[in-house]
């Protein structure tokens, strides 16, 4: 099963870059651009009702958690995508003009992806960009974006893709920067992906052998465009259609140029009046086959009037190109993970060690294992109080009531005899406040007599099912290993958020209390405090600290 990956999208337009990143398993759940009919053709292809149309220079991060946790639905993003306009860094702009108010939109991309992920903790961010903002024209402007990225807490990867090696029939050169978060991946490598250079697409392989569009008029509807709705383009009045337009590099001026059916497509950046020129030169190609060599595939539609599809077709990003940006993060990120999960799985088939307490779903016997479980090592004599207790008091009505001498006498083997009293006051606790049951609630749960956090979410994930990460000691030792993760190991690991986001964030879905046992498992067995069994691993090869002492 393939991991899903929610992510937000800003700037996302008619949804290209979107699109070719859900090919990948990355889900928006909150897109927003500002063009209204770009929010209309991105819900009609992509996810429905996912894209709302506001203006991202006014909004905060603040604005934005909010509407994600206005979902409802507890879905928390993994990362933030978007390609602010980038009209003032272009090389064909030779207008710049430094007040421009689009120059700050990617530092607002930066300012909103520093706040989300403050809050969820996001584990990358794609932006990209034209090429010029590369340049040295822009140098400063560039720093200064660089320099906010790092400070939200990210590894900068800077890559410029050409569309043309990613099976799309256009020269279109961007620039990306991928952010990896540090805090919790210090040691990833992002590697951008190449391509293929020896598999070019030509406008003909895109375009050839359609039939003739339809030419506009006012009255046209999407109804009226045979073979598909976005068939249809200008009306060739210019003299200059009959005049023999011979080849792209004429000199027929910037409004005509004309595509060659044996190479691919130069950029398409229309301005409104510049749409290429089909490669017979008898008119401009129709907005369908902006959206071929666009690489958008025939079930896409854009929607709007004549000019608003240009605009929408010319400034969306070639879908396949993002699609090879999201498997690269794919590779990066999320495959160790999936490969950790499963192999950690698979070993604990083999490998796991056998307690009552293991055997069993009832979450007041989980609740009971986990309280005697707290600071005690010596797990046989655990095993036998833990079947006295359960068998004596079978339910928490009985241990409410238990004569505190015999309760201690059953205790007396781990030689803790206080931990009667806190028994008996546990299970009281669950008399009084829950009629009796245990529930199914982390702050509930914590704030039940003698119980923590570590205990509370572990019987959240042994005993419920919830993909609920666990922290002790042990395993944070095993996340500092695995990750690479600088630093002491802290004192209360259960109550560290990022470490319980970063256990989180190798949960297969649905399998934690397998995982989670796998886990304690492992640490118990191989990944010991002081000579971890690093040969008998089986997550050996994705382990930092193992590749950091065999290097
Ligand atoms: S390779 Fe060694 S350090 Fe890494 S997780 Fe395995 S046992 Fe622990």
């Amino acid at each position: 099963m393939r991991l899903e990956i929610p992510i937000v999208s800003l700037f996302c337009g008619c949804g290209g870059m979107d699109y070719g990143l859900k090919q990948k398993g990355f889900v928006p759940i909150v897109a927003i651009d500002n063009s209204e009919i770009a929010i209309k053709t991105y819900n009609e292809n992509n996810v429905p009702h996912v894209a709302v149309k506001s203006d991202i220079s006014k909004l905060s991060g603040k604005k934005i958690i909010s509407m994600i946790d206005g979902l409802g639905n507890g879905i928390k993003p993994r990362g933030i995508v978007g390609g602010p306009p980038c009209q003032p860094f272009s090389i064909s702009n030779v207008y710049h003009n430094p007040e421009d108010p689009r120059n700050f939109l990617p530092l607002k991309f930066a300012s909103i992806m520093k706040a989300v992920s403050k809050k969820y903790k996001l584990d990358f961010f794609v932006f990209e960009n034209v090429v010029g903002l590369n340049s040295k024209k822009h140098a400063n402007v560039f720093e200064s974006i660089k320099k906010s990225f790092i400070d939200a807490g990210f590894n900068l990867f800077i890559g410029e893709l050409n569309a043309k090696y990613f099976g799309v029939a256009q020269s279109r050169k961007r620039l990306f920067v991928v952010g990896i978060n540090k805090d919790l991946y210090p040691n990833i490598e992002f590697k951008f992906p190449k391509g293929n250079k020896d598999c070019i697409h030509t406008v003909r392989d895109v375009i050839g052998g359609l039939p003739e569009p339809i030419f506009f008029s006012r009255s046209l509807s999407a109804g009226d465009i045979p073979f598909h709705q976005n068939h249809w383009t200008m009306n060739p009045k210019s003299p200059k259609f009959s005049n023999n337009l011979d080849n792209e590099n004429s000199a027929n001026g910037r409004s005509f140029r004309k595509l060659h059916w044996d190479k691919p497509s130069n950029t398409l950046a229309f301005g409104h009046r510049e749409i290429n020129v089909h490669p017979n030169g008898h008119r401009r190609i129709s907005m369908f086959e902006a959206m071929r060599i666009q690489g958008f595939p025939d079930n896409y539609k854009i929607v709007g009037n004549l000019t608003q599809q240009v605009y929408q077709v010319s400034d969306a990003l070639p879908p396949n190109v993002a699609l090879a940006i999201g498997e690269s993060i794919r590779k990066a990120i999320y495959l160790p993970q999936m490969r950790i999960s499963k192999k950690l799985i698979n070993w604990y088939k083999e490998n796991h060690r056998d307690y009552p307490w293991r055997n069993t779903n009832d979450p007041y016997s989980i609740l009971i294992a986990e309280k005697l479980l707290q600071q005690t090592a010596a797990i046989d004599k655990l095993v036998e109080v833990y079947n006295r207790i359960i068998n004596t008091y079978p339910t928490p009505w009985l241990l409410a009531h238990a004569d505190i001498s015999d309760l201690e006498d059953i205790i007396q083997p781990l030689g803790l005899r206080y931990r009667a009293k806190e028994l008996r006051a546990l299970a009281n606790g669950l008399i009084t406040r829950h009629n009796g049951e245990v529930p199914r609630d982390l702050k509930k749960l914590i704030e039940l007599p003698g119980i923590g956090e570590y205990a509370a979410r572990a019987v959240l994930s042994l005993a419920f099912g919830e993909d609920m990460p666990i922290v002790d000691t042990n395993i944070s030792r095993f996340l500092y290993r695995i990750f690479g993760l600088e630093g002491p190991l802290p004192s209360n690991p259960a109550r560290k958020k990022a470490l319980n986001e970063l256990a989180g964030k190798i949960i297969p879905k649905g399998r934690a209390r397998k995982f989670n046992l796998a886990l304690l498992d492992l640490c118990a067995k191989i990944c010991k405090p002081n000579k971890p069994q690093c040969l008998e691993c089986p997550v050996q090869m994705h382990c930092a600290y193992y590749r950091g002492h065999n290097n």
